[in-house]
């Protein structure tokens, strides 16, 4: 987090003071490092090796465009769960060919816009899926190219809300099943199976499920290409957690060790390595700042009442996700608790319970660790405009996207004269 820090008590990010921006752009607003984003892309490649496997960004934790054209730039593939993602990543200058779609609910219209585009890999969750997207692709002249996602029945150890890798889980095949339908995977003649997917959960802060997952699924990827199935990439989907509050996941270094370690073991180190990673790329990387409306106290409590609410940053109230909250500029006074609570008509509102804060009213806070499942699950909830993107580049800044405006609230709506 060295590209967020105090420079006596005003906090930066990289060379730009946050202060500075909220004086441009308005609070709230998200503000990310280019380099912070940079050296985490670094560090898988660095892992992965420099021309091995394929780091497919889970465009779902940020799918701002400046943020895709960066990592664009670095060679990065991308993971999708819509055509909407897709068409971010056409736009932001992305590579289909290095897109992977994921998602059990792709439509007609999805995989034809993905085949005609050319893409990396389509990964399949159901048998209906397979043949919808055998016959699209038999009908376009096309094969398909296909891994089946395993759910290998595995407890990642998260929020049960992010949790995907346990059978009761709508995502992806049993195992079983997965391997009778690579076993008919010539009956499919628009279909080319060229890996496994797997992708078991979100923010895992521990190896052993990734490792316990792998165990299961490798066994059987070995005995398929045993039986000549020309499996090219095991594709182990995203999941690698962050340090929040105290949370002590795993280096990138020894997540991609452990995939490679356990590869080897298996008679596959071969194969080539698809990661889907979305929190470990960008979480670190933003920082959401919002300005304190009013100081309330009340006979139990003290509120920060702030200017951003569970519509621009839904992790706290959706899953009680802790995020640390840091003011932009420190006060010499002495701190008090805090409840740091937005305006939402909603008691989830809540973005910090019981928060030591030196503040008062005018002042800005920045809530850490915002750039993944931040901006990309807000909404407008309360009739709320969705607050601006900027990028920290050095010693200056861009604005990524453009604060909402209240006709951009209402774009598209019509009253029906009667
Ligand atoms: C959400 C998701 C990811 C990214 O997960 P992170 O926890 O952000 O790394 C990767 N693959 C699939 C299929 C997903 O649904």
């Amino acid at each position: 987090m060295t590209n967020f820090a105090y420079r006596d008590d005003r906090l930066f990010v990289e060379g730009v003071a946050v202060a500075e921006i909220a004086a441009t752009v308005g609070s709230p607003c998200y503000i990310y490092s280019k380099h912070t984003l940079y050296s985490a892309f670094r560090s898988f490649r660095d892992a992965l090796g420099p021309e091995e496997g394929l780091i497919c960004y889970a465009v779902k934790a940020n799918g701002n465009l400046a943020l895709l054209s960066a990592l664009a730039g670095l060679g990065a593939g991308f993971d999708i769960v819509s055509q909407g993602e897709l068409e971010r990543v056409v736009a932001a200058g992305g590579d289909a060919s290095r897109v992977v779609f994921s998602g059990v609910g792709k439509t007609e219209a999805e995989m034809r816009r993905a085949l005609a585009l050319g893409i990396h890999c389509f990964n399949v969750e159901s048998l209906p899926e397979l043949v919808r997207l055998n016959a699209i692709a038999e009908a376009m002249g096309l094969k398909a190219p296909v891994s089946l996602r395993v759910n290998p029945d595995v407890d990642a150890r998260t929020h049960p809300y992010i949790a995907t890798g346990l059978k009761e889980n709508k995502f992806g095949l049993p195992i079983a099943e997965a391997v009778a339908l690579y076993r008919k995977a010539a009956s499919f003649r628009g279909l080319r199976f060229v890996g496994v997917d797997c992708h078991i959960g979100s923010q895992l802060t521990d190896l052993r499920p990734f490792a316990d997952a792998l165990d299961r699924v490798l066994p059987e990827v070995r005995r398929l290409r045993e039986a000549g199935m020309d499996l090219e990439h095991i594709d182990v989907g995203g999941g690698l957690g962050i340090c929040y509050q105290d949370e002590t996941p795993p280096s990138v270094q020894a997540y991609v060790g452990l995939i490679k370690e356990r590869l080897a073991a298996h008679g596959l180190g071969a194969m080539n390595i698809l990661l889907e990673p979305g929190r470990a790329l960008v979480a670190a990387s933003g920082i959401l700042v919002t300005g304190i409306e009013y100081v309330k106290e009340t006979p139990d409590k003290r509120f920060a009442i702030v200017d951003a609410g569970m519509n621009d940053l839904i992790r706290p109230a959706l899953y009680g996700a802790w995020q640390r909250i840091v003011p932009v500029r420190k006060r010499p006074d002495q701190e008090l608790l805090y409840d740091v609570v937005g305006p939402v008509c909603e008691s989830a509102d809540v973005l910090g319970r019981g928060r030591s804060l030196a503040v008062k009213a005018g002042d800005f806070l920045a809530i850490c660790d915002a750039g993944a499942y931040g901006f990309s699950m807000s909404s407008q909830y309360n009739a709320r405009p969705r607050p601006p993107e900027v990028l920290v580049d050095g010693e200056r800044f861009h604005v990524i996207r453009d604060r909402e405006t209240y006709e951009d609230l209402m774009r598209g709506e019509h009253i029906p004269r009667s």
